[in-house]
Formats: C-alpha cells, sequence, structure tokens
C-alpha cells in the first residue's frame, strides 16, 4: 500500500443529526472526512443516508472552531488554560452554592452529547452541586409525546422498531414532515407503500411530499389535531368497530375515556378542524379495519399548546383499535436529535433519575445517596422553561449548559436573553461561538461526535456505539472528560478514564439498562432498551403487558382547549414551521456545511399565490417583514401551493423565527407553542 493509503482509517459511527439514528463507516486521513460508507449491517438505515449524514460533515474542520477554553475579562474573552477555566468554573459556582444553596443553579445537558455524558451532566448537577435543577431540550420538542406515553402505556419510548413501521398495513402521520425531517424512515414508509400495498393516512397543515401521496391527506385547522383524533375514535367506538377483546383484557378505563368523547362528533370536528365528516369516517373505518396500525407523529403535535393531550389521542387511538404489543403496531413519536431520547433516558431531566427512576421515590434516591456518598433532595427541580423564568426573577443565578443554544431556539427569545443577562454567571461548553456564548463567563471548547467514543439513542429506543475517529481539534475536550474536570475541581474525583467505565455505573445503578456493556455494543451490534442483565433487550414493547403495575393500558380522558395565539384583525395569518431536508434546526451544523449550504443557502416563508396577491402583491424573492405581537423575523418569500391561504411556512434554519414566539406553553410538559404564531407581513427592502 502507498503512504496514502495507509493513513486512511475506517471508523464505525452514528449520525450526528437526527433520530433517525443512522450508522455507517467514516473513511478519515488525518483530520479530512474522505467519506461516508454506509453498510448493510446498519439496523437502522442499511445502505441508506440521507444528504445531511452523507456530506453535512465539514463543521467538524470548521475554520471557527473553538480550540481553546475562553473566560470572559471585562467586554472582551481571553484564552486560558484548561486548569483557569476549571478552577474559575468551581469557584464561581462554590460561591452561589455558599449563599444561596444548591437550587440557585442549573445544568442543562445537550440532545447531541452522548449517553455517558448525559449521565454525567445530572450527576454533576445532583451530586456535585446537590440540585435537581437539570433538563434537557426535549422539553422545547419531545416532552409531550413521552407524556403521551406515560399516560396510556407506560414506557416514554417508541413501542417497536422502524422495522414495524415497514410492517404495519396502515400508517398514521400526524404533524410529521417526515420525508425531509426523518428521510430514511420516509424512504422505508414509501418502500412499504409501493412494495405492501401500506396505506398512509397523513395530517399536516403543509400538502409535502409525505401527504401528496398519501391515500388520505387532512388538512385540519392550526392547533385542532386532538378534536379530529377524538372524533375518529368516537366513531370507532359508536360503529362497534373497536377491538373489544383488547380492551376488555389489556386496558383499563374504557368508560371515563368513553363519556370524555361525547363532545367529539363527527359534525363538531368538521366545523373545529375543516375536514368534512366523511373524510372522517372513512379515516376512521380505514383505522379500525386495517390489519395493523402504526402511529407517527413528531413536532407538528407537541409544539403546541395541547401537545401533550393531542399526543395522548393517537396513543387512545391505538388502543381503542388493539394496535400495541403486536409487529407492525404502536405509537412512535419521531424523535428530533439524534440523541434526545438518550439525554432524557440518562437522566438530564429534572424528575427522574436515569431509566426513568422518580427523584421523589425515597428508595431510589438512598440507592443514588449511597453510590454518590451524598444527601439527595426528594423534591424534582426545576425544567428548562422554569429556570429561564427563575432567571429572569433571579432566584437562579448560575447555569452551566452543555452545548445547547438556548438564546436561539428557546421560544420568545427576547425574554430568555434577557433572562440570561440577568444571571451572575454562565459556562457554555459549544463547538463554536454560539449565540449562546456570547451571555457566558467561561466558553469551554467541545468535541465533535467524530471526536470521541459513546453511545447514542435512536428514536426506536436502540443504543448504538460511536468510535472516536480522529482527535479533538486543538485543545477541545470531549463533554465527559468536561464535566468530569469541572467535577474534579468541585472535590468529585470520578476517575474514568474511558465511557465503557461510565456505562458500567450506569448499569449498575439503573434497571432499565441492566444489561447494556460495551462488549454487547461492538461493530454494528445494538441493544433496544429494557436491557436484562444478561444483555437480552426488547425491540417490541408490550407484547405481554403494559407497563404499569397492573400490566394494564389505562385510556386516557381528554377535553378541548383553544390556542391562545390565534390569528386575528391585526395579525391575521398563522406561521408554521419545520425542518427542511439539508438543514438542522436552528443550522449551526449545516450552515457550516459548503455542500448543503450551496444546495439551500437562504431562509423563506412560503406562501400561496393567493396569500402572496392578498398581502401587497407579493412575489417569490420579495422580502418581507413577519411581525407577531412578541417580535418580527424578516424573509424572502416562496410562492408555494404546499400551505393553505392565508397560512405561512418557515424553515426551522431562520435564526429569528423565535423571536416571534410567544411564552405559552402545553401546561403538562412546559413545551412552547412553537406552532402557534400569528403574524402581519410588511414589505422591506431586505434584511
Ligand atoms: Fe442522519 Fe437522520 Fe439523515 Fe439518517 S436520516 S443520515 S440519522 S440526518
Amino acid at each position: 500500500a502507498t503512504a496514502r493509503q495507509a493513513a486512511t482509517e475506517r471508523t464505525k459511527t452514528v449520525c450526528t443529526y437526527c433520530g433517525v439514528g443512522c450508522s455507517f463507516d467514516v473513511e478519515t486521513r488525518g483530520r479530512e472526512i474522505l467519506r461516508i460508507q454506509p453498510q448493510y449491517e446498519a439496523p437502522a438505515n442499511s445502505i441508506s443516508t440521507c444528504v445531511k449524514g452523507k456530506f453535512g460533515w465539514d463543521f467538524v474542520n470548521a475554520e471557527d472552531r473553538l480550540t481553546r477554553p475562553l473566560v470572559r475579562r471585562g467586554a472582551r474573552f481571553v484564552e486560558v488554560s484548561w486548569e483557569e477555566a476549571l478552577d474559575e468554573i468551581a469557584r464561581r459556582l462554590t460561591g452561589i452554592i455558599d449563599e444561596d444553596g444548591p437550587d440557585a443553579v442549573a445544568v442543562i445537558g445537550s440532545s447531541k452529547a452522548t449517553n455517558e455524558e448525559s449521565y454525567l451532566t445530572q450527576k454533576l448537577a445532583r451530586q456535585v452541586l446537590g440540585t435537581h435543577n437539570t433538563d434537557n431540550c426535549s422539553r422545547y420538542c419531545q416532552a409531550p409525546a413521552t407524556e403521551g406515553l406515560w399516560r396510556t402505556v407506560g414506557y416514554g419510548g417508541d413501542a417497536g422498531s422502524i422495522s414495524d413501521m415497514e410492517r404495519a398495513a396502515l400508517a398514521l402521520v400526524v404533524g410529521s414532515n417526515t420525508s425531509e425531517s426523518h428521510p430514511v424512515i420516509a424512504a422505508r414508509l414509501r418502500r412499504a407503500q409501493k412494495l405492501n400495498g401500506q396505506q398512509h393516512i397523513v395530517a399536516d397543515l403543509r400538502e409535502h411530499e409525505m401527504a401528496a401521496r398519501a391515500d388520505v391527506f387532512l388538512r385540519p385547522k392550526p392547533g385542532t389535531d386532538l378534536v379530529w383524533l377524538s372524533a375518529v375514535t368516537r366513531h370507532i367506538l359508536e360503529q362497534g368497530w373497536a377491538d373489544d377483546e383488547f380492551l376488555a383484557e389489556r386496558v383499563n378505563g374504557l368508560e371515563d375515556y368513553r363519556a370524555s368523547l361525547e363532545p367529539f362528533t363527527l359534525d363538531y370536528a368538521e366545523e373545529r378542524c375543516g375536514i368534512p365528516a366523511h373524510t372522517l369516517r372513512d379515516v376512521a373505518e380505514r383505522v379500525s379495519h386495517a390489519d395493523s396500525v402504526v402511529g407517527l407523529w413528531a413536532m407538528g403535535v407537541t409544539q403546541h399548546h395541547m401537545g401533550s393531550d393531542t399526543s395522548t389521542a393517537v396513543s387512545n387511538l391505538l388502543l381503542v383499535t388493539g394496535n400495541y404489543g403486536r409487529p407492525g403496531t404502536g405509537a412512535y413519536p419521531l424523535r428530533g436529535h439524534n440523541n434526545v431520547q438518550g439525554c432524557s433516558d440518562f437522566g438530564t431531566i429534572n424528575s427522574f433519575y436515569p431509566g426513568y427512576q422518580p427523584v421523589e421515590d425515597e428508595a431510589v434516591r438512598d440507592k443514588f445517596a449511597a453510590a454518590w456518598g451524598r444527601e439527595l433532595p426528594l423534591e424534582p427541580g426545576l425544567d428548562n422553561h422554569e429556570m429561564v423564568d427563575a432567571a429572569y426573577d433571579g432566584s437562579l443565578r448560575a447555569l452551566v449548559v452543555v452545548g445547547e443554544e438556548l438564546s436561539l431556539v428557546d421560544a420568545n427569545v427576547h425574554y430568555v436573553q434577557e433572562a440570561l443577562e440577568r444571571l451572575d454567571f454562565m459556562v457554555v461548553s459549544e463547538l463554536f461561538f454560539s449565540r449562546t456564548c456570547e451571555f457566558a463567563d467561561v466558553i469551554l471548547p467541545a468535541a465533535a461526535s467524530l471526536e470521541k467514543d459513546g453511545t447514542f439513542t435512536n428514536t426506536e429506543r436502540r443504543i448504538q456505539r460511536l468510535n472516536r475517529a480522529m482527535a479533538p481539534v486543538g485543545d477541545a475536550r470531549p463533554d465527559w472528560e468536561i464535566l468530569q474536570g469541572i467535577a474534579a475541581h468541585m472535590g468529585h474525583q470520578w476517575g474514568f478514564t474511558h465511557p465503557s467505565q461510565i456505562m458500567d455505573e450506569i448499569a449498575d445503578l439503573t434497571p432499565l439498562f441492566a444489561g447494556v456493556r460495551y462488549h454487547r455494543l461492538e461493530g454494528y451490534n445494538s441493544l433496544q432498551w429494557p436491557v436484562a442483565e444478561d444483555g437480552s433487550d426488547t425491540p417490541l414493547l408490550y407484547s405481554e403487558s403494559f407497563h404499569f403495575d397492573d400490566g394494564r393500558a389505562r385510556l386516557y380522558p381528554l377535553g378541548f382547549r383553544e390556542p391562545q395565539d390565534q390569528p386575528s384583525e391585526e395579525y391575521p395569518l398563522h406561521v408554521n414551521n419545520g425542518r427542511s431536508l439539508e438543514h438542522f434546526h436552528e443550522g449551526n451544523l449545516t450552515l457550516r456545511s459548503a455542500g448543503l449550504t450551496h444546495l439551500v443557502p437562504d431562509t423563506w416563508a412560503e406562501m400561496t399565490r393567493r396569500t402572496a396577491e392578498k398581502h401587497g402583491g407579493l412575489a417569490t424573492g420579495d422580502w418581507v417583514r413577519l411581525i407577531s405581537p412578541h417580535g418580527e423575523a424578516t424573509v424572502r418569500v416562496l410562492l408555494s401551493e404546499e400551505v393553505a391561504d392565508e397560512e405561512l411556512w418557515v424553515p426551522m434554519q431562520a435564526a429569528e423565527i423565535n423571536l416571534m414566539t410567544s411564552n405559552v406553553v402545553d401546561p403538562d410538559s412546559h413545551t412552547p407553542a412553537y406552532k402557534e404564531i400569528a403574524v402581519r407581513i410588511e414589505r422591506t427592502d431586505g434584511p
């Protein structure tokens, strides 16, 4: 072999972008990324990837990577050694805790960090700082879906595997632009539709590709999914199309639930959602008569004022029709970030230790207190939403942020930025000088996924290994080393030399992961939780029993409340938002990819020709200001017939989108109603 060939290395990794969890080999020569090579044995994707997984890696070598720790000195940041940075963090956090107690500090984890790093994030909060004030960005996207599953079936994860989505006779897809947000899952559904005659019922505000080729496309009015879902379920019960045997043997609460459905007639649903009653009758017949049904949903459901209840409504419908516990059935909230599932699973959440062990359970508390050698509180801590409020009112004084761009992605960012200004001390670990770094006192350079070892958990509860393909840039460190460094400077020597040792500690303390050991995760091997001590895992949940003490599922009664930020005379247009195929969320990674940015360099607002004419004779390419009661964004116009009249759609990589969102949250999960924005439009000359 030539020297050039000899220097080429091949390393198995897991995609850093979405929750599908595609895995593949990456070929590198030093820091150069030569190509992404998918393999047949990859469980979620086989030889498929999407454009982001294949080409979206330039950010790893971007010139603006952070390479040295930075500390604020007056109005400037200066480079310091790791020792100095960690000393400063320890001194400031200790001082604040001494003055105001442990609940004056909080730690926000990252859904891009590994499971092991998520575990250490909450361990830092709980063991070192002494607070349950820890949370992650599932608060902004997927917490309502988890709440809906906890209420009805017990586990906060997908019921089966991606292969079950493909195997189902019918896929009900609600509020998910799957083709762009979870492209490899969409490809598998497309294959099932083509080869197996899988039926697709798609409900969305936008007639995107997935909707356009559906057997039935529903376009409900914004924020009303709960109404039509409940009306369909009511009609199924009324017609005697429910799975009575399944309900009798495996489900509690039918009569209370049936009573709660009383208002949800098909006529009411037609009036409130704008979907004809005969279409909903057709949906009820298809769902109840199909041999197996999967329910898929994403942020079009969860980021609403009733995100938890609407997620619950999907699960209720699946229970009434007996669609749990068999291959090709079940509920599948499609997780957004590559490790948003794992971040909560491994305990970066204010009310649970790892594996959803409640902080209020004394026996659980005693177990962790004994393992970690300190007393631990029994009351839950603050979630992300509450942390921002507490920073605003001054009761939260310090924040440690692991790679979360909260000053751009939280709702109503004017308010969030004001809250961050009021903190006495903030630490951010990041790849780049993000918008959030502007508010920090200490900035720590973090390693990217290709630069570290660990595991990620994808949307189907699948734990997969990623392996270090190159050394971290400059003095950057993996977050597990950073967190361990902070702990050490505050007197806690954890002593981990490799993430496998962290996973061993997790497995010893967490029944859900009892058998998760690195030797079972070599190569393309993976494990779907719960994992028993002998290493047997669980690709399909609920085949024997639901995750409640009596083993029975629970139908959950629901009502409907109107959205709060509705279009009005002053703000006549509704704005929806979502992911585009080429970019990921706020774009901190993909906007640094030359190929992806070449494909999609800009941001825009989609509107119909009729809407554009009515609001000033606008044309594609014109600049407009979208003005909500909370703030404004400037974007270009893109004429599109995918949206409805008087309805706009803006991609998430539009950095200003959350200047327009309000403080309204789903009361059950505290997830902001990101999809409920009302605006007026004004033409402008440019940004
Ligand atoms: Fe990555 Fe998701 Fe694309 Fe797969 S589908 S390559 S996990 S972004």
